[in-house]
Formats: structure tokens, C-alpha cells, sequence
């Protein structure tokens, strides 16, 4: 029965009397909070907390995390609340415990084999203090222990999930003892038989060989303190999962992988060691290429010790481990270790500190090995990820760069989808197609079709693919948009020679592209749409069969004969509409034909297009289709006397009426009239003429006009 004083006694050993208290005090807040629960055993509840806080207190980590081990269940049990934690014990226990929390909502059950690396790396990258995943680590390690009172399917499922996702994580991060029991009890859970038939195998085997192994034993311990060589050898079995693995994956027999016999000697010096190397192998010969130096060349996950294999009486092979006391805690707690080895600094308290200081040791080990690389793959990435890890309705999980949005994951999905999304919901609620990501979060995008990408999207997507896609998309659209322009107005210029395009002989046309320079005629089309070549020019010279090389505008009666070019409102990029004059359909207008940038329209009134007249080549006689269809900006300028609410009452006016403000500009003149300016969207002039009237009758609205620059 496990009870706070005991473990209030093994905390003095390492934590000061004044943090031995907080933790103390944790443990009575917790127990009050869980009063009348009971676990499935029938046990109180406090005993789990206090169990798993004795799980951590054995790595010896530090007070905060034993505090948030006390407390790891009341978020979720009892409906006290974050802040009341973060209020009786600090920011960051009552973090700590949050982020916990969290992780016990995710639930790993219907996902697949393939997803479990992401899922690992997702609550990797949730847990922003890598403490929350000890604590987590302990509390599924206590809830392994105390499976079997529970059903025979949610045990399969917990063990499952412990195998899938948190023993690997106990193993990324270097946790040996931890990986190991979690792996050996999951093992036993998920298949009893097997596993009860290796547990029995390998006791039968130790029995047969207990001898053998002391004979071993002794002959290297007697040797060292001959050399006056302190330290302990030990016996070493593999675990029962990891024989099981063997057995399943390199498809060896029990035999096999018992046929070893293997040792470990912990020393007090790395110096030590290489003496106890050369000592080992004086006594038993060496097989040959079996000498491992990680200690000189740590793994990956920062392990170092010396590995040899020698061969024993009779040709037995005896595997021997050398290393330090501290390389035995790394091996065996990995980044817990680092609690236990540097907790006497108090400028690194801070967690993340403490991880970059755990992971930049790690760094420095790995400087010699080479293999940087595996180190960023496994581990770096991990514990300050570069990505977000986000799941789909369906429940996949997404992995994306960090900062990225909703339109990112979209394009993520597939190209169609982020070519047509419209909205996104975050968690299921409405949220900005900008806002960025975050880790655990569900994501689901809504599209329309004959959506479209919008060059605003340029401004926030983070990843190279809907960058690209985007672009590509924008691009795409100009240029197929500019062919049918193209197309319209020397189609348009046509008509005064009583042909038009259809009607032209291939090979006229042909030759023309050619001595155009022009690939194809979509790109000759394209080019008259761009404003880059004049379309009466072009059709002349289709007619006469002229030289198409000699471009020059030197006879221009783009007049007279010539149909209109009607603007339909769906052109698209190749026509734009001035922001000096604002046209409206019903307005007469003229449009303006510039070099890149197709046609801009203008009203007939407006003073930038009278100067435009002196290049006569470049304006087109326009008018609207009677279909003209879209919502087109106009500016208006309203003089009103002061009164509270006026602008609320102009908007909601402009809004009713089935208009949109886009901008408002509000200049106050005297203490009594103020003067606004309101950009708004509308369909025509009728649709203007009777918003204004509205408008009008506001009381307080002393004048409204159209304003032209
Ligand atoms: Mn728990």
C-alpha cells in the first residue's frame, strides 16, 4: 500500500524540504478531489496519482513533475478547472497537467499501423514541456501494471496502443527501463499464450545455466580487482518482447537468440572501461568484428557504452556491455536522466532549457558519429517540431510545416480540393482559411464548385505546394482568359471586313502566326488580349495577306466600321475597371488598352482617359452587354450633420439594399457636418440611382453624390 510519507522520506534524498511539502500538498489537494472515487479495483483513486508520482520519483525527476503527477487526473475527473490549479500550485504545474489531459483525450484506437508514427510525433508536438510526456509515460506505465481488473477488449485496446504509440516514444527518448516493462506488459496483454510460453522458456533455460553464468561472473570479477579495477558485472536477459519480436521478425528460433550469454560491468571512469576492455579480452578471445565504441560514437538517442563479443569455454559467445554508472542511468532513463544529473542547476529549471540542454549533450556526442542526419530525423525533430500535426474528418492525420493554414491542408488533400475550398471549420466551428494550425486539431474544408484560388492566399500559405499551385492556377487563368479576349476583339475587328475568325483559311492563318514570330495562334490571341498587339492591325493583315512582321501603327481608323466590344463583367484579369472614374454598367465608357495588362475601362467623362485620347491607338470603343452580370465599385460622398449612429444607419441602409461597403472614409469638417466617403458594390446604375435615394432619406443626410475624380 504505497503512502505519501514513504515517498515524502525517498524525495528528501534528492528534492529540498520546501518542494518535498509542495509535492506533499499536491498529493492532499488531489486526494480531496478524488474523495468518493474508487479505481476498478476498488481501491481509492488517490492511489493511482500517488503511484505514478513514485513511478517518476524513481528517475528522480523534479518537484513539478511529481506535483502534476498528484494532480494529472483532476482536470479530467473532478471538473475543477485549469485555472483553479494554475491558482493553488503555478502556471506551469497547472500547464503540465493541462497538457496531460489533453493527451488522454487522444485515442489512438481506429487508426492505422501506418499512422502510428505521426500520431507519435503529434503528441510529441502537443506536449510543449516534455514533462507532460514523462508524467504521461508514468501514468501509462502504473495504468499497464493494474490492467487486469479490467474487460479483456478495453485491456487489448490499451495495450495496443501502448505497443503502437508510447513505447516507441519511451524509446525515442532514450527511456530503456520505461520501454521495456511498457513493451513486456502490452506483450502480455495482447497475446498471454505466447507470452507465457517464452516467460517459461527463458526460466527454464536460466536454470539450466545459472552455473555457467556465475562461473563467468566470477572469473571476470576476480580479474578486475586483480587489477585493481573497481565495479559490479552483471547477468543480462533480453526481454520477453524483444525475443518475441526476434523470434516474429528475423525469423530465428527460441533457441537462437538464447544460444548468448550475455554480462554488463558498470565502472566508476570512462577510463575504466577501455581498461576493462582490454582486461575481458585477455581472459576470453575476441570474436572479430563484434568491438562496438559508443562511447567514442554514441547511438543516436545519445547511448554510449563499449559492446564485445568473446568466445567462452566450449565456444559459448559471452556478450559483454561496459560502461559507466552515468551511462547506465542515460541507457536506462534517457531524458529523465537529465533531471537526475544536472538538477543542482537552477538557471536551467526551466524544462525547455533543460531538454535543448539534454538534446545539445546528445548533439555533442553525436558530432563524432557522423550521422547527424538520423539524429535530426529522430530526435530533434520530435521534441521542437518544425511541423503540426493535424487530423482530417476522416481521422487521418495530416503532417504539415508549422504556421500553416487551413488552405495549406487543403491543398495537402488533394489540388482540387484547395483549388476549390471556400471556408474551413476548426474543431467543427467556422474559422479563417488564415488562421495557422495547430497540433490536434481537426480540420475540415469546405469547398464550392467553381471556387477559385485567390491571389490574397499567396500572402499566408506556408507550404511550396499550394504556393506552386496557386501561382500555377492564377497564371493559368490569365492566360486562358487573355486567349478569349484576344479572341473577341479580333473577332470584333473582323467584323469590318465582313469575316470573322472561323471563317479565315487555315493557312492564311497559319502564316500569320508565323511571321508574327508566334508559336501557336493562342499565343498570337494571347498577345492581342495582353494589349501587346493592336487587333485591327492583325485582321488587316490576315486580309491583305500582308507581311504580319511589319507591325507598325501607322493607318488607324479603328472607328467607323467596327461593331462595339461589349463588356460582359466575366472577362476575368484582362479586363479591369479604373479606380479613378469607377465605372458602372450604364455608365458610357471607353476603354484603354494597355500593353500587359489587357483593358482598362474607364468612363467616357473620365479626365485620365482624356489624355489617353492623343494615342488614339490605344482606345477601344466599349459598351456593356445586356448581360452584363458581377458587382462593380463605386464611390460615393455623403455630407451629413453630426448625429450618433449616422455611419451604423448609412451601412445598414447600404447592406439592406443588397450593396456591400468595401471601404469607408469618414472626414469630420465642422463641430456640425461631417463629409464621408463610402466605396460600395453594386450591380448597375439603376441599382445606384435607387440606393441613393435611400440614402437620401436619411435624416441627417444633407448631400450625396457621385464622386469622379
Ligand atoms: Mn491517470
Amino acid at each position: 500500500m504505497p503512502d505519501i510519507d514513504a515517498l515524502a522520506l525517498r524525495l528528501k534524498s534528492y528534492l529540498p524540504e520546501e518542494q518535498v511539502n509542495q509535492v506533499r500538498r499536491a498529493y492532499y489537494y488531489a486526494e480531496q478531489a478524488h474523495d468518493t472515487q474508487t479505481r476498478r479495483s476498488g481501491e481509492p483513486y488517490i492511489i493511482h496519482p500517488l503511484a505514478v508520482a513514485e513511478i517518476l520519483a524513481d528517475m528522480h525527476m523534479d518537484h513539478q513533475s511529481l506535483m502534476a503527477a498528484m494532480l494529472h487526473d483532476v482536470i479530467e475527473d473532478t471538473g475543477i478547472k485549469k485555472d483553479a490549479i494554475s491558482t493553488q500550485f503555478g502556471e506551469t504545474v497547472a500547464e503540465l497537467v493541462d497538457g496531460v489531459s489533453k493527451l488522454t483525450h487522444m485515442h489512438f484506437e481506429d487508426k492505422t499501423i501506418a499512422q502510428a508514427e505521426n500520431f507519435q510525433k503529434m503528441a510529441l508536438a502537443m506536449a510543449r514541456d516534455i514533462r507532460v510526456i514523462l508524467v504521461k509515460l508514468a501514468d501509462r506505465l502504473h495504468n499497464m501494471r493494474t490492467l487486469g481488473v479490467l474487460r479483456p477488449e478495453k485491456r487489448r485496446r490499451i495495450a495496443k496502443e501502448t505497443l503502437e504509440i508510447y513505447s516507441p516514444i519511451a524509446n525515442r527518448l532514450g527511456m530503456h527501463n520505461l520501454r521495456t516493462e511498457l513493451e513486456d506488459l502490452g506483450f502480455n496483454a495482447m497475446h498471454p499464450m505466447r507470452c507465457s510460453r517464452i516467460r517459461a522458456a527463458v526460466k527454464h533455460t536460466r536454470g539450466n545455466r545459472r552455473e555457467i553464468v556465475s562461473n563467468i561472473q566470477q572469473a571476470i570479477a576476480a580479474r578486475m580487482e586483480q587489477e585493481g579495477l573497481s565495479g559490479r558485472v552483471v547477468g543480462r536477459e533480453k526481454h520477453l518482447y524483444s525475443i518475441y519480436r526476434k523470434m516474429r521478425n528475423q525469423h530465428k528460433s527460441f533457441s537462437d537468440i538464447m544460444d548468448v550469454f550475455a554480462f554488463r560491468i558498470i565502472v566508476d571512469s570512462v577510463d575504466s572501461c577501455y581498461r576493462t576492455l582490454g582486461l575481458v579480452h585477455n581472459l576470453y578471445k575476441p570474436i572479430p568484428g563484434r568491438f562496438k565504441d559508443y562511447i567514442a560514437i554514441p547511438k543516436a538517442n545519445g547511448y554510449q557504452s563499449l559492446h564485445t563479443t568473446l568466445f567462452g569455454m566450449h565456444g559459448i559467445p559471452i556478450e559483454i556491455q561496459i560502461r559507466t554508472q552515468e551511462m547506465e542511468d542515460m541507457a536506462n532513463n534517457g531524458i529523465a536522466a537529465h533531471w537526475l544529473y544536472k538538477s543542482g542547476d537552477e538557471a536551467l529549471l526551466g524544462s525547455q532549457a533543460r531538454t535543448r540542454e539534454w538534446l545539445k549533450g546528445v548533439l555533442e556526442l553525436q558530432e563524432n558519429a557522423g550521422d547527424s542526419l538520423e539524429f535530426i530525423e529522430n530526435v530533434k525533430i520530435d521534441l521542437f517540431p518544425d511541423e503540426v500535426y493535424v487530423f482530417t474528418p476522416q481521422g487521418h492525420i495530416m503532417e504539415l510545416p508549422k504556421g500553416a493554414t487551413a488552405v495549406d491542408f487543403a491543398y495537402a488533400v488533394h489540388t482540387h480540393v484547395g483549388n476549390t475550398c471556400v471556408a474551413c471549420r476548426i474543431d467543427k466551428r467556422l474559422a479563417s482559411l488564415s488562421q495557422p494550425l495547430e497540433s490536434g486539431q481537426t480540420v475540415e474544408v469546405v469547398t464550392a464548385p467553381g471556387a477559385r484560388p485567390n491571389a490574397a492566399w499567396l500572402s499566408f500559405v506556408i507550404s511550396g505546394k499550394a504556393r506552386s499551385n496557386i501561382r500555377h492556377f492564377l497564371k493559368n487563368q490569365q492566360h486562358s482568359e487573355s486567349i478569349a479576349l484576344g479572341r473577341r476583339l479580333l473577332n470584333k475587328a473582323l467584323i469590318g471586313f465582313d469575316t470573322e475568325l472561323d471563317k479565315i483559311d487555315s493557312r492564311i492563318l497559319n502564316k500569320a502566326v508565323e511571321d508574327a514570330g508566334m508559336g501557336s495562334l493562342d499565343h498570337l490571341l494571347e498577345e492581342i488580349g495582353l494589349g501587346n498587339r493592336m487587333a485591327y492591325i492583325v485582321a488587316r493583315r490576315l486580309m491583305d495577306g500582308a507581311d504580319l512582321a511589319d507591325d507598325t501603327p501607322d493607318q488607324l481608323d479603328t472607328s467607323g466600321s467596327e461593331k462595339l466590344l461589349s463588356i460582359r463583367g466575366t472577362e476575368g484579369m484582362v479586363i479591369s475597371f479604373a479606380k479613378c472614374c469607377y465605372p458602372i454598367p450604364g455608365d458610357p465608357v471607353v476603354g484603354h488598352v494597355s500593353a500587359g495588362r489587357g483593358i482598362v475601362i474607364h468612363t467616357e467623362a473620365c479626365k485620365n482617359i482624356a489624355e489617353i485620347r492623343h494615342n488614339p491607338e490605344k482606345i477601344l470603343e466599349v459598351d456593356w452587354d445586356k448581360n452584363v452580370g458581377g458587382e462593380f465599385s463605386v464611390e460615393l460622398q455623403v455630407e451629413f450633420e453630426q448625429e450618433r449612429g449616422m455611419i451604423a444607419a448609412l451601412a445598414n441602409t447600404v447592406t439592406s439594399f443588397d450593396a456591400s461597403i468595401e471601404k469607408i472614409n469618414l472626414e469630420e469638417r465642422n463641430p456640425r457636418f461631417s463629409q464621408v466617403q463610402l466605396l460600395i458594390s453594386v450591380r448597375d446604375r439603376i441599382h445606384l440611382a435607387r440606393l441613393i435615394k435611400k440614402l437620401r432619406a436619411i435624416k441627417g443626410v444633407t448631400s450625396i453624390a457621385r464622386r469622379r475624380e
